[in-house]
């Protein structure tokens, strides 16, 4: 059974809208993020990561990743971008086999910036000329794509060589041998003739 003509629409509004809001998830105005220290947060469905899904096992219907980003001030004032990304997707074991979830919960900071060479810039030393850790830097544009940064953040958390922590079932131990269910009528055979003798 379908839904009301009004249902329908509901519905094809629903998604319209969702893809509208991913759509402008690709091309997130940072500038404006920055200038009005703007923050934003969603919902998204696991599904829509097809470079994080490549070589994955099938995922549950259901999963999705939970975001949440935002444009702070550092200590000093600078402009940084806090993001911060959840999601539960399902990792193949490389031991077992078997899929299990791997819990990802990132929090990422990254430095503003205006341009390619202050991205490139060398990263500050100390006197002692040891690097300072500072965070990575981000270029701030007013077509920014967040979807990918986000997909980045996930493709980072999930290992790339993932396994239990303990298998349920060793793997070096042999597989029992295929028995039949019942005791075949041969072999009772066999022992009732092993009792005669
Ligand atoms: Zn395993």
């Amino acid at each position: 059974m379908s839904g009301s003509p009004q249902d329908k629409l509901q519905k094809s509004l629903q998604k319209a809208g969702r893809q509208a809001a991913e759509q402008n998830l690709h091309s997130v105005n940072l500038i404006e993020w920055r200038r009005l220290s703007l923050s934003a947060e969603g919902q998204l469905p696991l599904a829509r990561f097809s470079r994080l899904l490549d070589g994955m096992p099938e995922q549950l219907p259901q999963a999705s990743v939970s975001w949440s980003a935002r444009c702070v001030r550092g200590v000093r004032g600078e402009p940084r971008f806090e993001l911060e990304v959840k999601a539960d997707p399902l990792v193949e074991c490389q031991r077992c086999l078997e899929p299990f979830p791997w819990p990802i919960d990132v929090h990422a900071t990254f430095d503003l910036v205006d341009s390619e060479a202050e991205l490139n810039a060398e990263v500050p030393v100390d006197e002692d000329g040891e690097v300072l850790e500072e965070p990575e830097r981000l270029l701030c544009s007013g077509r920014f794509d967040l979807m990918s940064l986000i997909e980045d953040e996930l493709v980072l958390a999930v290992p790339y060589v993932p396994r239990h922590a303990q298998c349920e079932l060793p793997v070096d131990v042999e597989p029992a041998p295929e028995l039949p269910e019942r005791p075949s009528p041969f072999a009772a055979l066999a022992a009732l003739k092993d009792k005669k003798q």
